[in-house]
């Protein structure tokens, strides 16, 4: 027999399944003997008053749990010699739609610019280290996307669009903990993606799919107003009837070789602030009333939002004990982004926090046409380049200084290992974001008390939150106006935000290119 309960568990208790099964035969009044199986099904902690978890279980009382139930790598159809579906980006909405693909019965083959997964964690590192950016493979380019060396958080709010729950079994198959299928808020971490991303791609390889590295698309083939493939930068052809294009936000060459192409394009909006970083600890006893969360308890998170003048100030891919890193994609522009490993251990809490930018702030850009938006963040994250010494290290300022707008006599410890550069952000920010974001500091610290802290830094620029350009696409076909067999995909055509919202519409895509060629 199967039963279902709800368990009221202390931190000690909540990762431990020999309590659960103590607590469950107490409950029911079984002996523990009998329950031969516990399946966790939902897990979340309650910090309102004194620290406790939630946990739903599946009980399998005298009976196994069938091995048909266990998650594996599904068996996948060879598909070596149907028909061809491209993929242009080997991030989560590439890798996702290439899998659905093969499901469908199509060949994918996948063009990505950067290195492979782990020839990638090389030039990441030297990135870390400040010493230098390479364009192509960096935070946002290669293998995984800008997904892989992210926080790896699997929280999205666009569950109507696709199965969720599906994209995560999928991610269990190929190495993730079963923890994310029954956590509120599930986390991977930046040190487990890689390996799971590795695999991703070989069950695409042994299906029969193809993947091509270091291969930049520099071009579409288009004939009579229909897809025909797409062209690198050395001019190779690949060609194919339909072509998925998800090469994420910061492909700005993309962008501009489908101006160049006449592909019509629109400037999108999208948020742009800072990374605010505090101690872990103190973002700990905020959110759980205690000095130290002990050796139980996760690194506390938040999630704030307010309104100012009229616009959404809110944090930002928040990642407790994680790192700020840097996150641009080529010189002269500071980008800052967030990660955590899956134990979410570093001594450092860090957010986005960003304020939503909308058409009226880039006019001044508005001779730019569908770059206007991309162009008033461009010069942002110039400026703040520029401020920082033409460097990788990051302009930075204390939020208590920040508030006064004066310059910091010192930086606290911060995460962020290339560097920081004492500066006020208002030397690269414009008034409309400093003044907003004085104002939700100040509602932060009424909801969070101890937020607004001469402990905390901020660090610029966190400007790549989501795409500042739209490839339009027709809403029933998913294919672009002016181009059948192009679907414009994920987060840089304007579609998503975040890796399960990306893989989502990656999927959407490999079903729409599915019908669409339909044999
Ligand atoms: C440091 C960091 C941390 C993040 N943390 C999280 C998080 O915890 N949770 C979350 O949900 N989201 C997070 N994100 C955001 C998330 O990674 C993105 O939303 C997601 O990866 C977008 O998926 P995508 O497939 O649409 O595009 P991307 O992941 O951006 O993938 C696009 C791919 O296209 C390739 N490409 C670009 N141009 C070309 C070209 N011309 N030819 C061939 N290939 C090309 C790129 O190299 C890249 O691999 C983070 C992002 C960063 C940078």
């Amino acid at each position: 027999m199967r039963k279902e309960l709800d368990l009221k568990l202390t931190p000690a208790e909540a990762f431990d399944p020999v309590h659960w099964k103590r607590i469950a035969s107490n409950i029911l009044g079984i002996p523990s003997g009998r329950i031969y199986h516990i399946r966790p099904l939902k897990r979340s902690v309650d910090a309102r008053h004194k620290v406790f978890f939630r946990l739903k279980v599946e009980l399998f009382i005298g009976e196994h749990f069938p091995a048909s139930e266990k998650i594996s790598i599904p068996v996948y159809p060879d598909v070596s010699r149907r028909n061809p579906v491209i993929i242009v980006g080997a991030g989560p909405a590439g890798l996702f739609a290439a899998i659905e693909l093969i499901k469908q019965g199509f060949k994918p083959v996948i063009i990505e610019r950067g290195k492979d997964v782990k020839a990638r964690k090389f030039d990441i590192s030297t990135l870390n280290r400040g010493e230098r950016l390479n364009p192509e493979s960096n935070y946002c380019f290669g293998e995984g996307g800008a997904g892989t060396y992210s926080d790896g958080k699997l929280y999205t709010r666009s569950t109507k669009r696709g199965n969720v729950p599906e994209i995560l079994r999928l991610l269990v198959a190929h190495g993730a903990s079963e923890d994310i299928l029954i956590d509120a808020h599930p986390h991977i971490g930046t040190d487990k993606l890689p390996n799971i991303i590795a695999s991703i791609r070989r069950s695409i390889l042994e299906a029969g799919g193809e993947v091509y590295f270091n291969t930049r698309v520099a071009g579409l083939l288009i004939k009579n107003g229909k897809i025909k493939g797409v062209t690198d930068d050395t001019g190779n052809e690949f060609k194919a009837s339909a072509v998925i294009l998800a090469t994420g936000h910061s492909a700005r060459d993309v962008f501009e070789f489908l101006h160049r192409q006449g592909i019509l394009l629109e400037p999108k909006p999208f948020a742009l602030g800072i990374r605010i970083e505090h101690p872990q600890q103190l973002i700990d006893s905020i959110q759980y009333h205690v000095p130290e969360r002990g050796p139980h308890l996760p690194a506390a998170s938040y999630n704030l939002v307010t309104q100012v003048e009229g616009r959404g100030v809110f944090s930002f891919c928040m990642c407790p004990g994680g790192i700020i890193v840097p996150a641009a994609t080529a010189d002269n522009e500071t980008v800052v982004n967030g990660m955590s490993n899956s134990k979410r251990n570093s001594p450092y809490a860090n957010s986005g926090i960003a304020v939503a930018i909308e058409p009226s702030d880039w006019q001044e850009y508005a001779s730019a046409g569908p770059f206007a938006a991309l162009h008033f963040q461009q010069a942002i994250e110039a400026k703040a380049w520029a401020v920082a010494g033409n460097s990788l290290k990051a302009p930075a300022q204390r939020l208590t200084d920040f508030m006064k707008d004066k310059v910091s006599v010192d930086l606290p410890q911060c995460s962020y290992n290339p560097g920081l550069v004492s500066a006020p952000l208002s030397s690269f920010l414009p008034d409309l974001l400093t003044s907003r974001l004085r104002q939700a500091f100040l509602d932060f610290n009424a909801k969070m008390n101890g937020y607004l802290t001469q402990e905390a830094v901020l660090v610029g620029v966190e400007s790549r939150t989501s795409s500042p350009v739209r490839i339009p696409r027709n809403e029933d076909t998913l294919q672009h106006p002016q181009v059948a067999g192009l679907y414009p995909c994920g987060e840089g055509a304007g579609y998503a935000g975040g890796i399960i919202s990306s893989a989502i519409d990656g999927v959407r895509c490999a079903l729409a290119a599915s019908g669409k060629t339909g044999v």
